[in-house]
């Protein structure tokens, strides 16, 4: 955008360019050619805003409505991806995947705003495309999606990365091709990422075992941290809805440790700022975590509370409990965060009396570090397990947990 700045008798003074890119921004000056001023957004344009807003499943329409009208999102015409957080096939309330009220009420509100074509879609999981479908059907996520349900795990192009961790990725075919990308993120933790926000709900758009693939390449946590980042660079989404209805506390993201005293729904057009209110009310200063740190180096946004206009009340959950390794002390300290997850350290633990034997986590680890032992319980080969936490997220009984 670029505004002409006049005097009282109509001369041109200077003239002005806003820029926004993802969703990183500021001005210049500029008279003649040469920009003369530079300087931050804010002080022109409104902070990046995160609307927190009262709610429940027997009425999110209502908060949803409040978001749209808020932010406006230019949907009209476009090509419009919805992506909940479809991790894994579950009971919605268990509150592991974004609950399906949630999504009917986002189809509901973009059907309504004329656009060119409804996608709803993701990549549970990190092994076979045919789990899609069952992730949806069982979630209730598929009737939510009112038919624009698409698995787009089964089209994907390949895209360069960082060479750092994988020269190239591939990705949904589906998120490249959409004009305008709406992400709906759960509030839960993450045993790696302390929080499983805006940000790591773009970690679906990779298809099948890349996930998995990516977790092993990244080596550590903290170097996930940057992964994460890298990966949601890739296609930054327009719009984040989150449910934090019923949250997550404990060792997310697939948890039983659950918190129905939240009852919100969340909104931003940024997701580092939404991410950041989200660490504060898990009592998380965001500042330390090194994703978002990342986040900011790379232009994509601020986690300082004072670059952002809070819509609503912000308030930490009493008594809220973040993931073991969630410390902050841990979370900003690498050689720390090293020496946990080292050898010797942290790995998978079957509890034998919830384990029914299916497999599912033998299947999903991508270094093979799981096989079934002889009472069809899985035993971890602790040399090989990079301590990715894939098979408790696969866990449907929620029989692992890494101590
Ligand atoms: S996924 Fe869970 S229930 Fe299935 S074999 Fe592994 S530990 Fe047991
Ligand atoms: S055993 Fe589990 S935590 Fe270890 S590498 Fe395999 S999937 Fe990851």
């Amino acid at each position: 955008m670029i505004f002409s700045i006049v005097s009282a008798n109509g001369a041109l003074e200077r003239k002005v360019a806003l820029w926004k890119i993802n969703g990183a921004s500021g001005w210049m000056a500029f008279r003649d050619e040469a920009p003369d001023k530079r300087g931050e957004w804010e002080e022109i344009m409104p902070k990046p805003r995160v609307m927190i807003h009262p709610a429940s499943y027997e009425n999110v329409r209502d908060a949803v409505d409040k978001a749209f009208e808020l932010f406006r999102p230019d949907v009209r015409g476009k090509k419009v991806l919805i992506k909940p957080n479809a991790l894994r096939a579950s009971d919605s309330r268990e509150a592991i995947v974004t609950h399906p009220a949630v999504l009917r009420a986002v189809v509901e509100k973009v059907e309504s705003l004329g656009p060119a074509s409804i996608i709803v879609g993701d990549n549970p999981g990190v092994f076979d495309y045919g789990a899609n479908e069952e992730v949806f059907n069982k979630t209730g996520l598929m009737d939510a999606s009112k038919g624009y349900f698409k698995n787009i795990g089964d089209d994907s192009v390949k895209v360069p990365f960082n060479e750092e961790f994988m020269p190239v990725v591939s990705l949904s075919k589906a998120v490249l091709d959409a004009d305008f990308i709406i992400s709906l993120p759960r509030f839960k933790t993450h045993g790696l990422t302390v929080l499983s926000g805006a940000i790591k709900n773009s970690y679906g758009i990779l298809p099948g075992a890349q996930k998995a693939m990516l977790h092993k390449a990244a080596g550590n946590p903290y170097r996930f941290h940057e992964a994460v980042v890298d990966v949601f660079k890739l296609r930054v989404p327009d719009f984040f809805v989150m449910d934090a209805v019923v949250g997550m506390e404990g060792n997310g993201p697939a948890s039983p440790d659950l918190r129905d005293d939240i009852g919100l729904l969340l909104a931003s057009d940024n997701a580092v700022a939404m991410d950041a209110v989200v660490a504060t009310m898990m009592g998380c200063d965001p500042g330390k975590l090194r994703f978002l740190q990342k986040a900011k180096e790379a232009g994509l946004g601020d986690y300082d509370l004072s670059m952002l206009d809070v819509i609503g009340e912000l308030k930490p959950i009493p008594n809220f409990r973040l993931p073991p390794l969630g410390g902050e002390a841990v979370i900003g300290n690498p050689a720390l965060l090293e020496m946990m997850f080292a050898r010797t350290k942290l790995r998978p633990q079957v509890d034998s009396e919830k384990c029914i034997g299916c497999g599912l986590c033998v299947d999903h680890c991508a270094v093979s570090a799981l096989s079934m032992g002889s009472a069809n319980t899985p035993v971890v080969d602790a040399d090989s397990c990079i301590t990715c936490f894939c098979c408790q997220e696969m866990c449907p009984e929620k029989a692992i947990i890494l101590k």
